[in-house]
């Protein structure tokens, strides 16, 4: 009889497998791909971005944010950054995001499986578990492996990037036990836009504000880097806005991506190119506007604006000269949709917190069943945030459960 079987060997998987061995159990873990941590490698580009020096709360997003505060505390932090300590991973942080000072995902991969493999956690490649049932104890695959266990922790993951093992079914596994699921949908993810005109930005980064508005309200405000694809927007931006589109399309709400491309100028665009017009005599508005803006994106400007690329500032008219103006500081794209799961980071939704006890995972509808991960209803922003969340909710549900196993 095992003290604790956990399904899924992701981020929050290992982490909780290592922490209830830590705690004396004699610790199984499933894992249904050949190896452990797959999705783990290739996260922040292979880099692994894996904390964030900011934890304010508001880079989180989820159903009961007073939960969250019980799980999201100072010391569950400052535990998590002694565990990566005493595992051997040295940090070094860009921006606040952290990264293995290797600069590579594998170096947190393999410091986990080798500490789970120090602390005698049975780890089983290759199998998927389909059914879980609970007499005295609880039965995983009870048709295949059989397996015995006091305690049960899931942490199968969402739905984001499926090829790696996490394609919902865990849901299924939760809702067996009663659980509610908040509908799944792709967030940190790309956003589709309407028009034919995409294909003529393809490629092109910029630094912008961007804006999501919902039914006509403000939603989201962003500022930094956008990359303009041939259907729509993408980038680290784009990516912390699509959650909240995600969201608002599901319920039959508009959504409309504003873009500012001009974030530095603090005063009157109107005004600026009144001003440069007179300095910059002989320049054509693309010639003035190039100074500031990729070539790609003045054509696409003007054309929008019915101005020719060779026109004078002083000879376009005043309506066209209003039209551009709004189109480089307010520039509108309908949003249709976002990228599907494949190429989602996480998901929102899943497991609602108010269905868990936040100081031990445990599920407040099973007794001995826990949930840790991105099965449950949080998603972080982009730069560390979620797997911040896997491993601390890891680390909680394995510190929960106290073995005897003295082997
Ligand atoms: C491309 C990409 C880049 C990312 N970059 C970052 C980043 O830099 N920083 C960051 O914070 N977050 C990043 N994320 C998000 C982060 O990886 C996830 O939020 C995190 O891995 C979730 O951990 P988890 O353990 O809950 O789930 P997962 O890591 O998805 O693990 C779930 C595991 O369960 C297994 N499993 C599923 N069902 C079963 C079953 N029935 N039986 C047995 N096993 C099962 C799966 O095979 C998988 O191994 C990124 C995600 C992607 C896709």
């Amino acid at each position: 009889m095992k003290d604790v079987v956990i399904i899924g060997g992701g981020a929050a998987g290992i982490v909780a497998a290592i922490f209830a061995a830590l705690n004396n159990s004699k610790v199984t873990l499933l894992e249904r791909n050949d190896k452990c941590g797959k999705k783990l490698l290739i996260t922040g580009n292979g880099r692994c971005n894996y904390w964030n020096s900011d934890q304010n709360l508001n880079h989180y997003h989820t159903d009961d944010i007073d939960i969250l505060k019980e799980i999201k505390t100072k010391e569950n932090d400052n535990k998590i950054l002694d565990f990566f300590d005493s595992i051997g991973i040295v940090h070094k942080i860009k921006n606040g995001y952290y990264y293995p000072y290797s600069n590579q995902a594998i170096s947190i991969k393999n410091a986990l499986i080798t500490k789970a493999k120090l602390l005698n956690v049975e780890i089983i490649n290759n199998v998927f578990v389909e059914e879980i049932i609970k007499d005295s104890t609880f039965i995983i695959n009870p048709n295949k492996e059989n397996i015995r266990s006091k305690k049960v922790i899931i942490t199968t993951g969402g739905m984001a990037a499926s090829k790696t093992g996490s394609d919902g079914n865990g849901y299924n596994l939760a809702k067996t036990f009663g659980h509610t699921i908040s509908k799944p949908l792709p967030a940190l993810t790309s956003l589709i836009g309407e028009g034919n005109y995409f294909k003529k930005w393809a490629g092109i980064r910029s630094d912008v504000i961007i804006s999501l508005y919902e039914n006509d309200k403000r939603i989201c405000t962003e500022t930094g880097e956008i990359q303009l694809t041939d259907y729509g927007i993408s980038g680290i931006c784009t990516f912390n806005i699509s959650r909240y589109a995600s969201i608002g399309l599901n319920k039959g709400k508009k959504e409309i991506v504003k873009i500012n491309f001009v974030p530095w100028l603090n005063s009157s665009l109107k005004d600026y190119l009144n001003q440069k017009a007179k300095e910059m005599k002989g320049y054509s508005i693309s010639q003035i506007l190039e100074g500031f803006l990729n070539y790609k994106l003045v054509n696409l400007l003007l054309e929008k604006s019915h101005i020719k690329n060779d026109d004078m500032w002083e000879n376009i008219n005043e309506s066209n000269k209003k039209l551009l103006v709004n189109n480089i500081t307010n520039f509108k794209i309908n949003i249709t949709g976002t990228s599907t799961f494949d190429k989602a980071q996480v998901t929102t939704g899943g497991i609602p917190l108010t269905e868990i006890n936040p100081k031990t995972m445990e599920s407040n509808k099973i007794k001995g069943l826990y949930f840790a991960g991105e099965i449950l209803d949080v998603d972080g922003d982009c730069g560390g945030y979620n797997l911040g969340f896997a491993f601390i909710t890891g680390m909680i549900a394995g510190k929960s459960i106290k073995g005897d196993n003295n082997d």
